[in-house]
């Protein structure tokens, strides 16, 4: 080889190898994306220095995404490249990001891909990403919502989903993927789906076509206030939807991403975080280089605050240590991360792979908007799929599941396996003129009944604080049976139903039409229903909703709280454990003898554990 030649391979593997530091953590990668608009604004390389310097004291990362473009906005090479220099010059991987907006600010304007105009520009903003990159990330806008003319004329008769199912498809193959691999055959082109994933379908994001055609997906993961933010997402989906996309790609999700908006309190923003991350993501993105800049108000440190809560506010407050030995005062919201990922990475290790009851989500389906993640709120360890899971004693369906034509059977399988399965009222009354009466006759009624008193077994009777409006399901005296009950007045309607088949049970959880009312249901139903649910598990808790169990397959498990008072829960652990290790203080907790409150059916020998969970806070445990 001549020397020249030599070089030239030398320049080529400097080029593509860049010069990284091993990663800051143990156990992921932490990333920050920053937008077209300041990646634009890196031309002035002193803002840059003071900006990097500014969050790179306060969290560490190990990789930055620099958009290309947004809002029509294109940063020019010149600027590019002296960015990508500059990060890769501080260690870091660099990847490419694009969003695909004509104007965020307008209801998030996206491109319309039926225009000939915008589709050129598409192209040619992938062509020149693929230019500088390995690897690129679409942000959260490769949908449409367009309904310009030419979409109207072009979709024909074609429903609005179907249309744009197709169109994204398309696009992304013939102005994504075709043209960037053109330019660049290794690059890697990453599609990043936003949190609303029940949706997806009616804009085109396209979850049974795409994972296969982009070499990996992304995941968003914020969920930001449920009560303050328009979207009302239940925090337990920062963790689910992690593992509902690694369930359509396997070891293809990149991982989370999680943006300071929306929170009241910076344990909100933390928590999206670890959640994030007890779900196993290899990686989390920070959105944004320009919001790890706020500055923290002291208006976010919650009422809870100073006593001991997983997210301490005074301890993030506390001097940042350097590698050079000088201390950094944190300032802005990059050091509420930063503090996390230290925290957390400290016993991710420690935790198995998330295991938890599977649920089904056919592919573009809607139905009972997001309740696996309400389900999840109320202590069930849920795992949604995209495929009818074979597997397991007990899978959860909601009406979701009814866009599968062939689900009746599908049940009936499971039942006649011996393996058993719970509905929702909803899926109920999807499928009760669908074939479901082969199974057991049931109606989910257009009536109504409001509730507080609900009954567990023989002469135990528990009651709500609020009322729940609930459906009223009938059924046929003696052909299935009410496992928990509704009261109201002299009468009442079943809450849990089961009717046998075959060699299994399936089970009707009556879901009130409020979800958030399943928060309300009194702490010996929720007992009740996770009993029967979870008895695939090994480890189950007593108590309140709004309390989180996170199971994984060598026996550890988190127990995460999302109320802002102290709870008390009891966590029920399968023979022969008799005791249970806090993994984060070695406190190690006896067992209590459990009394088995439940029919013999779902009986199976526990151990019983009494713990305490701060507000927004988890605690860590191991069985061995
Ligand atoms: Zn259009």
């Amino acid at each position: 080889m001549t020397k020249i030649l030599a070089c030239l391979l030398l320049i080529f593997v400097f080029m593509k190898v860049s010069a990284q530091q091993p990663s800051n953590y143990k156990n992921f990668e932490v990333s920050v994306y920053a937008r077209a608009y300041e990646v634009r604004d890196m031309s002035d390389q002193k803002k840059l220095e003071e900006t990097w310097d500014l969050i790179s004291h306060q969290v560490k990362i190990d990789k930055i995404y620099l958009e290309t473009h947004r809002d029509q906005i294109i940063v020019p090479e010149k600027t590019l490249e002296s960015a990508i220099r500059f990060f890769k010059s501080k260690g870091l991987k660099v990847a490419g990001g694009i969003t695909f907006t004509i104007n965020e600010s307008n209801n998030f304007e996206t491109f319309c891909f039926s225009n000939p105009e915008h589709r050129t520009k598409a192209r040619e903003i992938a062509e020149y990403t693929a230019k500088y990159f390995d690897e690129f990330i679409l942000d959260d806008f490769f949908f449409t919502s367009c309904k310009c003319d030419l979409c109207i004329k072009a979709k024909v008769d074609m429903s609005w989903t179907d249309y744009r199912l197709k169109l994204m498809t398309e696009a992304a193959r013939e102005l994504i993927i075709g043209p960037a691999k053109a330019v660049d055959p290794d690059v890697k082109i990453v599609i990043k789906y936003p949190n609303w994933y029940e949706h997806f379908q009616g804009l085109g994001f396209n979850l049974e076509t795409e994972p296969r055609m982009f070499d990996g997906i992304y995941t968003g993961t914020e969920t930001r206030d449920a009560v303050n933010s328009d979207q009302h997402l239940q925090p337990y989906e920062s963790y689910m939807i992690i593992r509902y996309f690694n369930n359509i790609a396997p070891g293809r999700n990149g991982g989370g991403w999680v943006d300071p908006f929306g929170s009241l309190f910076l344990d909100r923003y933390a928590e999206q975080f670890w959640l994030t991350l007890f779900a196993k993501a290899p990686e989390i993105t920070m959105f944004d280089y320009r919001s790890l800049q706020t500055p923290i108000q002291k208006e976010t440190r919650a009422a809870w605050q100073g006593s001991g809560t997983s997210f301490d506010f005074d301890t993030m407050m506390e001097p940042v240590r350097m590698k050079d030995g000088k201390t950094v005062q944190p300032t802005t919201i990059a050091r509420a991360a930063g503090i996390t990922f230290e925290q957390v990475d400290q016993f991710l290790g420690l935790l198995g792979n998330p295991v938890g009851i599977k649920s089904y989500r056919p592919f573009h389906a809607t139905g009972e908007d997001f309740l696996q993640n309400y389900l999840g709120m109320i202590g069930i360890p849920m795992d949604l799929t995209s495929e009818f899971p074979a597997d397991g004693n007990m899978i959860l369906l909601t009406e979701s599941a009814k866009f599968d034509p062939g689900i009746v059977q599908k049940i009936k399988d499971r039942l006649q396996s011996g393996k058993n399965v719970m509905i929702t009222s909803g899926l109920l009354k999807a499928l009760q003129d669908k074939g479901i009466a082969d199974i057991v006759e049931l109606r989910c009624t257009d009536r109504k009944a409001l509730v507080t008193d609900f009954k567990t077994g023989r002469g135990r009777f528990s009651k709500s604080s609020q009322e729940i409006l609930i459906p009223q399901i009938t059924y046929l005296t003696n052909d299935s049976w009410e496992e928990i009950s509704a009261i109201k007045g002299a009468t009442g309607w079943p809450i849990v139903h089961r009717a046998v088949y075959s060699k299994a049970n399936l089970y009707v959880l009556t879901i009130p039409d409020n979800f958030s009312d399943l928060y309300q249901y009194p702490p010996e139903v929720l007992n009740r229903i996770r009993s029967i649910v979870s008895n695939d598990l090994d480890i189950k808790i007593e108590g309140p909703s709004q309390v989180s169990l996170f199971c994984y397959d060598n026996g550890t498990f988190i127990v995460q709280s999302f109320l802002p008072e102290p709870v008390t829960v009891k966590i029920l652990v399968r023979d022969p454990t008799v005791k249970i290790t806090d993994l984060l203080s070695d406190e190690t907790i006896e067992a209590i003898a459990v009394k088995q409150q439940f029919p013999a059916r779902d009986a199976v020998s526990y151990h019983s554990f009494e713990i305490t969970v701060k507000p927004h806070s988890y605690k860590v445990f191991g069985t061995k």
